[in-house]
């Protein structure tokens, strides 16, 4: 129980004289809807209308896990506020109830007992407020080694001995037993090797990053998380600050978080695609709360896990699973959460596009309708939320029709894949005859959620995206598309595609442009694919589709 005294001294020093972690102190916050009421022998739902931002509570992140437990419903509204009954109450609540008690704390927020859960309307109303959550509460407690309620914050620890040697200069010298020293170099001060339950779950992510302080209850030690001066039990004032090896190891519980800005996103991506949900509805929404953050600095629209000022460019993100050795479990995400055209369609980790500045365009975005979620009343609706559609409306320079073939076997994760263009007009029912010799190119291909051997000499399209220009790889990426069959130009996203010049001459890589440009539909029956040809501002010919 000491870890407690510890952590009070951590959350003492930190609301004192930390400065870099008063970053939300004086905003004004909205209060959740409600909170819990602690400071009484038996806990209850407490309401917070009109009161104002001056109460101080605790948070929690926790995992919800498999196992069934009690959570606010319609019908125990009144009860949880008279007080909520024990079987609501599992070891991990009990725990942060308990620590948030001796920490000073009387509220304390948790998830499954502040938003009545069988109610779609304060469901949506509620997520779509957790970045205040979050950002109002002085303190969140992560259950981090808790696999589900049973698992709780406190964990039974072999007891680690040290000494301090006072030199006469007054330098203080930690000596540790051999076997100590070598469990908080691989172990002890990283939190990853402790049955980090919590890090799988994706929604934890933006509790980390939105909160301004965290205490980590770990399997083998407790971790203080705030940014100015990050600690654990084995580093109680801080971690060794020089950017040794050792000291880069140890400091991955120093999440970047003040002045978070759209640059992040790509890290913040990465992070919250390798996350796990319960619900894959939540897919958007457990994401909501930091990306309105970001949006209120950035003075940018928000579109459905992407960015308006750079559209174009994000949408080159792609699935790392034909690197060699990797294979792509991820799937398209049913029932619909998001377009194809967005990573938060896929359920496995992704990789966001590079970014250039000098890159050139093959197309341009033109108009994107997203529709939200018809449950939640209009002023609750949020780009931040669930979205039920959405559709890019493209101009594209170049746009042909083809075929994948692989190179090698087609059950292994594969880099090479051979792109075989079709003379016009293409007819789905193709053999070999149709196509023309030495007019194939090899591509880099990543399919987005299914293996080659699907779509092995099946009819695609290949939307060129950019070209970086001054890159120092020169390279070419794009989309392959498939139309919907649903209404005439309007296409799905299956797969990125790469041609690199490292892989190319030069010249392959100019006569890949020339060929596309060449092969871009040019016959009326291959313009039946689109919605529109018309004259593009710099009175060139342009091609308009729907991506879906
Ligand atoms: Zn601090």
């Amino acid at each position: 129980m000491d870890a407690l005294f510890l952590c009070k001294q951590w959350l003492d020093e930190c609301r004192s004289s930390h400065f870099m972690c008063w970053r939300y102190d004086g905003e004004v916050t909205r209060l959740p809807t409600r909170l819990i009421d602690i400071g009484h022998s038996s806990p209850r739902l407490f309401r917070t209308d009109n009161h104002i931002s001056t109460i101080d509570y605790a948070t929690l992140s926790h995992c919800w896990g498999r196992t069934k437990f009690r959570t606010l419903t319609n019908e125990a509204l009144d009860d949880f506020q008279k007080e909520i009954p024990p079987e609501a109450l599992s070891k991990t609540f009990r725990d942060a109830i308990h620590i948030a008690r001796f920490l000073g704390f009387e509220y304390i927020w948790i998830d499954s007992l502040c938003i009545i859960q069988d109610n779609a309307m304060d469901w949506a109303v509620e997520s779509n407020m957790m970045s205040h959550v979050y950002k109002g509460a002085q303190l969140n407690i992560a259950a981090t080694s808790a696999k589900d309620g049973r698992g709780g914050c406190f964990h039974r620890r072999e007891k680690n001995w040290h000494c301090q040697i006072a030199s006469k200069s007054g330098h203080i010298f930690g000596c540790y037993p051999t076997e100590f020293e070598r469990m908080s170099s691989n172990r002890g001060g990283m939190i990853r090797n402790h049955h980090n339950y919590l890090q799988r779950r994706a929604w934890v992510l933006q509790e980390r990053y939105l909160s301004r302080r965290t205490l980590h209850f770990a399997e083998g030690q407790v971790f203080w998380e705030c940014d100015q001066n990050p600690a654990s039990e084995t580093y109680r004032r801080g971690y060794p600050s020089k950017p040794s090896a050792r000291g880069v190891l140890l400091t991955d519980f120093n999440l970047k978080r003040r002045y978070l800005s759209k640059a992040d996103w790509s890290l913040i991506v990465d992070q919250y695609s390798r996350g796990e949900l319960t619900e894959s509805q939540d897919k958007l929404v457990a994401l909501g709360g930091l990306a309105k953050l970001i949006a209120d600095t950035a003075h940018d629209e928000y579109v459905a896990g992407l960015w308006r000022s750079e559209i174009e460019t994000e949408l080159c993100w792609s699935c790392p699973g034909y690197l060699p050795g990797y294979i792509n479990h991820g799937s398209r995400i049913t029932p619909y959460v998001a377009p194809t055209w967005s990573w938060a369609s896929i359920s496995s980790h992704v990789s966001t596009a590079y970014r250039d500045p000098s890159t050139k365009l093959f197309i341009e975005v033109c108009d994107i309708q997203l529709e939200s979620d018809h449950v939640i009343p209009p002023q609750f609706v949020s780009r931040f939320g669930r979205i039920t559609r959405g559709v890019l409306a493209i101009r594209c320079d170049l746009l042909c029709a083809g075929l994948l073939r692989s190179s090698g076997r087609v059950d292994r994760p594969v880099r090479d894949v051979k792109w075989t263009f079709l003379p016009y007009p293409c007819d789905d029912k193709l053999d070999g005859t149709l196509l023309e010799e030495g007019k194939s190119h090899p591509f880099n291909v990543k399919l987005d959620c299914t293996t080659l051997e699907e779509w092995q000499d099946r009819l695609l399209y290949c939307l060129p995206i950019r070209e970086p220009i001054y890159y120092i790889n020169n390279r070419i990426d794009g989309l392959l598309i498939e139309p919907t069959g649903r209404e005439q130009g309007q296409y799905q996203r299956v797969g990125y595609f790469q041609v690199e010049e490292t892989k190319l001459k030069k010249e392959d890589r100019l006569a890949f442009l020339d060929m596309a440009r060449r092969e871009t539909l040019t016959t009326p029956e291959g313009r039946s694919n689109f919605v529109t040809v018309a004259d593009n501002r710099h009175g060139e010919l342009g091609y308009f589709i729907n991506l879906v």
